[in-house]
């Protein structure tokens, strides 16, 4: 398939009719104002060896792909509403692998209520590379930002902090002593993360800022407490972790190291945030009726930098997560 008949076969369909789209027979696409709302618009890039494993089903990895931004989006509390694809296939990638990619994204917008609005697709020498820009909705002025936690805020996440860092691990076998059912939950994790959109009414209602995880925990936390101007306690024997993650932490020589390590990995794409700590209680109860677990594990300090604890004594922490150079 040339570059037109992937976007007539493969990508056409995948605008939904979207009138915004103009059948991707346009230039560019157009969307009308809508009042009431600010569109949020976040971009995210995926590279074959870097973000997924070459080999990965292209299903999975379209579906990382659209993920990945819907993480975004949900930690800003905007609703989905489409998105831009640009495509580089390494050259010679199959058809059929490409017809899987689409098959992804299709899957997967339908899940998330998403439309394909434009792109590009090219070729390259190198590995594949895949970047989408989305677009969501938020009431104006609701967004919610990362600059704007306040200090005696309680800090929270969602869902298990860690699985996506194992996932890795155990996807390249480079994790031992757990269980192939563990595995497979933690690579799960890793090739498939759950965007936490239903948290986006939570964090509207009580968060004072957030972010969305994909460096680590201790990384991205980081980047509110810089971006407040405040520093931020992070109490690592309070980490929500799951099952599987469980099971390893138990077979670490050192808990404190093993719960850092949890703490710095990357790829979880769970949310954290701050709240007044006098409505920490009412939102955990509120994230929970939308189907997301939330837990404190710690506070925003005036302090600059990272203060992280366990049980009660500091930790020192030489990287706090992943970093492209
Ligand atoms: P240009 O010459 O401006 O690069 P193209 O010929 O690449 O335009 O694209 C034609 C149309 O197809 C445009 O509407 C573009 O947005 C759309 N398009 C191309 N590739 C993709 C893709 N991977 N996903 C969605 N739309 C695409
Ligand atoms: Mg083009």
């Amino acid at each position: 398939m040339d570059e037109f008949e992937q976007i007539a076969r493969l990508f056409r369909p995948l605008t939904f009719g979207a009138p915004e789209a103009l059948d991707l027979a346009d230039d560019a696409a157009v969307i009308a104002s809508r009042p009431g709302f600010d569109l949020v618009i976040t971009k995210d890039a995926l590279v074959a060896g870097v973000h997924f494993l070459a080999d990965d089903p292209a299903d999975l990895v379209a579906r990382k792909l659209l993920r990945v931004n819907l993480s975004d989006l949900a930690a800003k509390g905007a609703e989905p509403f489409g998105y831009l694809l640009a495509v580089a296939w390494p050259s010679g990638f199959p058809d059929a692998g490409r017809v899987a990619f689409a098959a992804g994204l299709e899957q997967d917008q339908r899940r998330f209520g998403l439309k394909l609005l434009g792109g590009d697709t090219v070729s390259t020498p190198g590995p594949m590379t895949l970047s989408v820009t989305m677009l969501g909705w938020a009431p104006t002025s609701a967004m919610v930002r990362r600059s704007t936690a306040r200090v005696g805020d309680a800090l929270l996440v969602s869902g298990a902090i860690g699985d996506g860092g194992l996932g890795l691990l155990s996807a390249q076998g480079a994790l031992s002593g757990i269980s192939p059912e563990h595995a497979a939950a933690l690579e799960r994790r890793y090739r498939l993360p759950e965007p936490r959109l239903g948290l986006r009414p939570v964090l509207r209602a009580f968060a004072s800022a957030a972010a969305d995880i994909s460096d680590g925990l201790l990384a991205d936390a980081g980047h509110i407490g810089e971006a407040s101007g405040l520093g931020l306690q992070v109490d690592l024997d309070r980490l929500p972790i799951s099952p599987a993650a469980a099971t390893w932490l138990g077979a670490q020589p050192e808990e404190a190291v093993a719960r850092l390590a949890l703490a710095t990995a990357g790829d979880d794409y769970e949310i954290v945030c701050t709240a007044p700590s006098d409505r920490v209680a009412t939102m955990m109860q509120a994230a929970s009726a939308a189907g997301v677990a939330l837990s404190p594990v710690g506070r925003v300090i005036e302090q600059p930098g990272l203060l992280v604890l366990h049980d009660g004594e500091p930790v020192e922490v030489s990287r706090t997560g992943w970093r492209h150079r």
